[in-house]
């Protein structure tokens, strides 16, 4: 009974401790507030604010290529890795099928 005098702080939570890579940046996490599937990509704090941004949405101003049909892309709703493939709406949609 006594572990409910605090009720509603979600700020004494129990973090995970562990040895991930943040899919978006790359930096190391050391610590996240759930534990992640196996396989589940997980990001940095910084990464999953800028996501929830985007959400709100946010675009994410640049010059990319898609990745499936070359197109060029100048807003995402992202920031993505360097590097890494992005795709154009249609494409993203045609993706996830
Ligand atoms: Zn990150
Ligand atoms: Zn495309």
């Amino acid at each position: 009974m006594d572990e409910e005098k605090d009720n509603g702080n979600s700020s004494d939570r129990p973090k995970v401790q562990g040895n991930w890579t943040c899919a978006d940046c790359g930096v190391e996490i050391t610590e996240l507030p759930f534990q992640p599937k196996e396989g589940q990509p997980v990001t940095c704090k910084e990464c999953w604010l800028k996501k929830r941004n985007a959400r709100r949405g946010e675009m994410v101003q640049g010059n990319w290529k898609c990745s499936g049909c070359g197109t060029t892309i100048t807003e995402l709703p992202f920031n993505p890795r360097k590097g890494g493939k992005v795709f154009c709406r249609d494409c993203y949609r045609s993706q996830r099928g």
